[in-house]
């Protein structure tokens, strides 16, 4: 189990979570993703704010129950799942760990790189990471998914079918870049198999209160501290939080650990989840994204929380 940290009293943290909430809810910029034709239907005043402690204590402000899909934060616990099925050593060398520094369904990244994914947070690297999954087919794999990810959550989560209709109908994208990677001998799976497993684990339903409860397993060496199961191993949880600190959010990530200083990844439904190691995680629901993809109320109520809670990993004050 990590160390337990030092979080303010939770009387302290509830009331730091509420304020941070009141603050941001007015807040009306950023434009919600329509490229996916059913994430435009999004309500952009839905704001949900959730705190997880690595003792199992729960805060919520907001709307953090309101359902929404996954998409890009599934990457993270998929990476988890990988590092733990094939090793350290093994990741780093099929994928990558580097940020590309290029928006998350970049395809010049991948002919810039002689058809390196360079991390698993973008489409290519998420695909090729999805494909290393253990499994015989892509059915095998999805089923690892599906289980590893609501293992993180500690519930049973639902696909939702509307949403994965729509992207499966509209990613032209992600199979154009599945089978470059294809192309390029870096995808160890039939190229439109493993984009339909991606684009399903994309669709998974959360909430902002999961994510936290997602966030905080990784926080805790692994354990989940709802259901007190062990998921993935501390030395998992490790590499896993490298590589969302370096390419979690998208290609401001340099500016996120500027401003924030805590691994995270985002979505484009407009979930973040951040994770202070040892003390616990945030979880987060707004669906109003900057230019990058990142929740802009998310980001807001992230910095506030870092800094009122004291959690900047680079802060030693
Ligand atoms: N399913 C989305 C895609 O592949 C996820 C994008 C994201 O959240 O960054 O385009």
């Amino acid at each position: 189990r990590a160390l337990t940290g030092d979080l303010p009293a939770e009387s302290t943290v509830e009331e730091l979570l509420q304020a941070a909430h009141a603050r941001y809810a007015p807040l009306g910029e950023g434009e919600v993703a329509d490229y996916i034709p059913a994430l435009a239907e999004a309500d952009p005043a839905l704001f949900g704010l959730a705190l997880t402690e690595v003792d199992g204590t729960q805060h919520l402000a907001g709307d953090t129950s309101a359902p929404f899909t996954i998409q890009s934060i599934s990457k993270a616990f998929v990476l988890a799942l990988v590092l733990e099925a094939i090793g350290h050593e093994e990741v780093h060398r099929i994928v990558g760990v580097n940020n590309t520094g290029l928006p998350f369904n970049s395809v010049i990244a991948l002919e810039l790189n002689a058809g390196s994914p360079m991390n698993p947070m973008v489409n290519a690297g998420a695909i090729a990471t999805t494909a290393l999954m253990p499994g015989a087919d892509a059915e095998q794999r999805w089923q690892g998914v599906h289980e590893g990810l609501s293992r993180f959550a500690g519930r049973s989560l639902e696909i939702d079918e509307r949403v994965l209709r729509s992207e499966s109908a509209s990613n032209h994208r992600n199979r154009g870049i599945a089978s470059l990677l294809a192309s390029y001998e870096r995808l160890r799976g039939d190229a439109p198999e493993m984009v339909e497993v991606y684009t399903r684990q994309c669709s998974l339903l959360v909430t902002a209160e999961d994510l936290a409860v997602m966030g905080a397993t990784l926080a805790d060496g692994g354990l989940n501290p709802v259901t007190g199961e062990q998921v993935v191993s501390a030395e998992v949880c490790r590499d896993t939080l490298a590589v969302l600190a370096a390419c979690g959010m998208y290609e401001l990530s340099g500016e996120w650990q500027f401003e924030i200083g805590l691994p995270a990844k985002s979505g484009v439904s407009g979930g973040i989840v951040a994770v202070a190691p040892g003390k616990g995680a945030l979880g987060v629901f707004s669906p109003p994204l900057d230019r990058a993809g990142n929740s802009v109320r998310g980001q807001r109520a992230c910095a506030h929380l870092a800094r009122t809670l004291g959690l900047n990993l680079f802060a030693s004050t």
